[in-house]
């Protein structure tokens, strides 16, 4: 028995009408779901681990179900999987490196501990990129996750693992983290939703740092619904994350009936596949048939974004990662004195792409370097900003296709510079804070197979609410 009933998957929403209506429960549910999990898994390999207690926890759910206790509990027996980079307490918490490979987390993650008390059911945790690095989820200790639409390919990354999971339908939605596109372009890659909040919507406590000042954790699901009522759980203030907010800090953004859509042109000229930006512009027609506006805009610094990411995020690398020193997380090795235990942890628990930007990192802040570098590239974020905020007095949503390309074969990016030129689009959001969220537009043919390519809604700050407005409309009127 397959999940599936139809082509279309069953969402998050469908399953909590069936259990509200009396027509299923939860540990039925699971039960589908876990036989889809058991004939897909072994040839996507989209999880490190699934949960020993997952039938429990469905039961569980199954007694408030049938009890009717929905108040306060918006995922109530739904099956979530979760990327390997958030803390569940007494779980593994791996980030996917043989540094963590054993590392069990001593607590929860804000975001756990609120979707646990929303009701949700911990499956299992997914594959990614070595501490959230890389776009492919090729860099995973645990070996590459397979494109659930062409097993050839990468399902993007670094939440490749959680998007392959939900593109399989081995779960309705699952959570990841995106530093500098981590959510939305997997998402992209795997014809599935995914949402990059704004900086400071939700909590980042318990969750492994990549880059501090751009992390944000996310949902991903088949529907922008199904995303929105996720996202509505995880977000809000935090008293263990100083860099959440609480309501009120933006101003409202509110929604209307048609917007002023923003296509920042020049930007979308380089490197860009001709098939996506057919789809792209395909897109645009339905968006203006719908009645909305769409306006050509410049935004020259966002092309400078993806030179200022890899400056920004190196250099938080490098010093978020000092703390894997072999005494206090993880892996030790043991070295003839304790400079030696460093150094041998370090070169054996961390992957090649891992150290090549703590190196580069280092050297970016290193004195002599920091002024030619490092505060440059600050300077360019400052201005990517007021561009931005420039551009919303204007326009109420900018798009960009997620990714100027659909998802490639495994191992036909070898060389790390060409990787990351397929960030172009998603970086510049994290590197002014703003959310953004990527929706299906459509597949384009390659070998004979359809892969799907997505359309990127960037809005302002705290925008959330816009931004599944329009994601709504566009995926219901496609
Ligand atoms: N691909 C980007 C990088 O390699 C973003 C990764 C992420 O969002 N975690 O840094």
């Amino acid at each position: 028995m397959s999940p599936q009933t139809s082509n279309k998957p069953q969402t998050i929403v469908d399953r909590i009408r069936a259990y509200r209506q009396g027509d299923t429960l939860p540990s039925v549910v699971l039960a589908a779901y876990l036989e889809t999990t058991r004939s897909r898994e072994p040839e996507v390999h989209a999880y490190i681990d699934i949960f020993e207690d997952v039938a429990s926890q469905a039961e569980r759910a199954d007694d408030l179900v049938k009890e009717g206790r929905f108040e306060g509990m918006p995922l109530l027996g739904i099956p979530l999987a979760t990327k390997s980079n958030i803390l569940i307490k007494g779980k593994r918490a791996t980030a996917c490196s043989k540094m963590l490979e054993n590392y069990i987390a001593p607590y929860d993650a804000t975001v756990i501990e609120r979707l646990r008390k929303a009701g949700a059911i911990f499956v299992g945790s997914t594959n990614m990129d070595e501490f959230a690095m890389g776009s492919s989820t090729e860099k995973s200790y645990f070996g590459p996750t397979h494109n659930p639409h062409d097993l050839a390919r990468v399902p993007g990354g670094t939440s490749g693992g959680s998007a392959a999971a939900v593109a399989m339908e081995s779960v309705p939605g699952a959570i990841g983290t995106d530093t500098g596109g981590s959510v939305r372009q997997p998402a992209s890659f795997c014809g599935i939703v995914g949402l990059k909040p704004t900086y400071g919507a939700v909590s980042r406590y318990g969750v492994i740092a990549m880059g501090s000042s751009l992390d944000q954790v996310g949902p991903l699901a088949h529907t922008v619904a199904d995303a929105e009522i996720l996202y509505d759980v995880i977000r809000g203030v935090d008293p263990y994350d100083s860099t959440t907010y609480p309501d009120g800090v933006y101003p409202v953004v509110d929604t209307k009936d048609t917007y002023h859509i923003g296509v920042p042109r020049d930007f979308l000229r380089k490197g860009i596949d001709p098939d996506v930006l057919a789809r792209f512009e395909a897109s645009l027609e339905a968006l203006a048939k719908a009645g909305h506006t769409i306006v050509d805009i410049s935004l020259p610094y966002m092309e400078k974004g993806l030179a200022a990411y890899y400056i920004t995020v190196f250099a938080e690398i490098s010093s978020n990662l000092a703390r894997y020193d072999g005494m206090r997380y993880g892996l030790h090795v043991p070295g003839k004195d304790l400079l030696c235990d460093y150094l041998e942890t370090r070169r054996e628990g961390f992957g090649k792409e891992v150290r090549r930007r703590i190196l580069l990192g280092a050297y970016v802040l290193s004195s002599g370097y920091y002024d030619a570098y490092y505060r440059k590239a600050e300077i360019v974020r400052t201005l990517m900003r007021e561009e931005l905020a420039a551009a919303y007095r204007d326009v109420d949503i900018i798009v960009t296709p997620t990714v100027p390309t659909p998802a490639y074969k495994i191992g036909e990016k070898e060389d790390p510079l060409s990787m990351y030129l397929g960030d172009i689009y998603t970086v510049p959001v994290n590197l002014t804070g703003v959310p953004a969220l990527s929706v299906p537009m459509g597949t384009v043919d390659r070998d004979g197979k359809s892969l799907p390519v997505g359309i990127q809604f960037i809005g302002p700050h705290a925008g959330e609410a816009r931004l599944f407005d329009i994601g709504k409309r566009f995926q219901g009127e496609q």
